[in-house]
């Protein structure tokens, strides 16, 4: 079968400029980390390439994965688990950079890492259709295709998460039934955070907080900006875990969601949408394809006049050939890396904001870290307390961020410089650099 990757697909020898490599360098400088320090922090401490023979319906499948450790200077090695086709090992590592940066914001005491798993799952369907007696439909097959990658994934890794070395959570193609495998098989409820209802050591709260944050966060820049919500409109690319939560809360509290899209197409509707009847139907047919007649692309949604656009899916959608065009007046990167570093340029000049990623996608892990602690004897929280402790981790954030911004740093560099001298500091003081 040729279904799979091959190393070569998996890790190119380089790795290529980066938007976090870049606002590094020049966050450094700001700060007076000398060069080969800052190389220290960039670089991952260790990675980890497997391939994973999987058996599926029969036939073994060859699939690439790979674990970047990148620091953890400030605690266990923290980030999730990304299922996706286009996941290769330099975007991993990046994720995994942006995940030591985030937890050194958001002052938990956690690293920064990230898994990948590079899977096709349309393409193996369709071959999977040809190939064997399977005729079941997609849903179906993704079902059963991520169990089985999760067993072998979690074959492989599951001593670095029984040691607690590193902590996996949820990420785009995962969520909390793949946690649970995890569990099962390290029977640890601390070995895994975003366990869904009922697990041992599960987290009332944790499935909406990372939604939950990026409300906050906006929330936060309307009171800045003196705006009701009910005033603002608000357009999200993606429906998923991040995206659905934060269009839930957005709605609840009166702001007006003109268009939402994910991977099927797009709803638009001027007057806003319906978001529990979008929620309901993305629940029974799995994509937002048929909600409405009023459809529109994902180029069409960052054009779209709005006050937030949240793009809430994949990385480097927006970038310098469209940002020219966005219609948005503020940009929320609930995804990671929504935005390339020349799209950000464009976005500056523009006079568009940004709301960076390590700040509002944070929610998720300001209460993975009380999920893991928790576990480990922790008192049980209730779903309001760790919203609670959300809107604290928020409010934190932005008092360590406030005075770099009044003296003109933009809310991006800002975020990085509290997080690079954090990390920083902490290497010193460990001797690590
Ligand atoms: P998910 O898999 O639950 O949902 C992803 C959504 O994006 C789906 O609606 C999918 O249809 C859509 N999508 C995928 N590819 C697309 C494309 N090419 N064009 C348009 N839409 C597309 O993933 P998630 O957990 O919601 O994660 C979304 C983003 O948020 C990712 O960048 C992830 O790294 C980031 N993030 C997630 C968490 C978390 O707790 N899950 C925490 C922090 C950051």
């Amino acid at each position: 079968m040729k279904i799979g990757n091959t190393l070569e697909d998996y890790v190119r020898s380089r790795e290529p400029e980066t938007r976090s490599g870049v606002l590094l360098e020049r966050s450094a400088k700001r700060l007076r980390i000398p060069a080969h320090e800052l190389h220290e922090i960039v670089k991952p401490f260790s990675v980890h390439i497997q391939r994973l023979p999987v058996p599926i319906l029969g036939r073994v499948v060859n699939i690439m994965s790979g674990i970047v450790l990148h620091n953890r200077a400030r605690g266990p090695y923290k980030g999730g688990i990304r299922m996706a086709p286009d996941v290769d090992l330099w975007e991993t590592t990046e994720l995994a950079r942006l995940m030591t940066l985030k937890t050194a914001l958001s002052g938990v005491e956690l690293g920064g890492g990230k898994s990948g798993i590079s899977v096709d799952f349309r393409a193996l369907h369709a071959q999977m259709r040809k190939d064997t007696r399977f005729n079941g439909g997609y849903r179906e097959f993704e079902r059963i295709a991520k169990a089985d990658i999760m067993a072998e994934f979690t074959a492989h890794f599951g001593w670095l998460f029984a040691q607690h070395v590193y902590i996996p959570a949820p990420d785009m193609g995962c969520g909390g039934n793949e946690m649970v495998q995890i569990y099962n098989v390290t029977r640890d409820p601390a070995s895994v955070t975003g366990k869904p209802d009922g697990i041992e050591g599960w987290l009332p709260g944790r499935k909406e907080a990372t939604g939950y944050g990026v409300f906050y966060a906006m929330l936060k820049h309307m009171t800045q900006q003196d705006r009701a919500p009910g005033d603002c409109t608000a357009a999200l690319q993606g429906f998923g875990n991040v995206g659905s939560h934060t269009a839930e809360f957005l709605h609840h509290e009166g702001v007006r969601i003109v268009a939402v899209t994910d991977v099927s197409g797009g709803a638009y509707a001027p007057d806003g949408i319906d978001i529990p009847a979008l929620v309901a139907h993305v629940q029974d047919k799995g994509h937002i394809k048929g909600f409405r007649k009023k459809t529109l692309t994902n180029e069409e949604l960052f054009r779209l006049p709005c006050d937030y656009l949240v793009p809430a899916a994949c990385g480097h959608v927006i970038h310098g050939k469209n940002a020219g065009t966005v219609g948005a007046k503020v940009i929320v990167e609930a995804a990671n890396m929504p935005v390339t570093f020349d799209g950000m340029k464009v976005l500056e000049s523009r006079g568009i904001d940004l709301i960076p990623d390590i700040y509002a996608n944070a929610g998720g892990v300001i209460v993975s870290d009380v999920e893991y602690r928790q576990a480990l004897g922790g008192a049980k929280f209730t779903r309001e307390m760790a919203l609670a402790h959300i809107r604290e981790g928020f409010d934190a954030m932005y008092e360590s961020m406030r005075p770099l911004v009044k003296r003109g740093r933009t809310m991006t560099e800002a975020s990085l410089d509290v997080a690079l001298r954090r990390v920083h500091q902490t290497m010193k003081l460990r001797s690590l650099i």
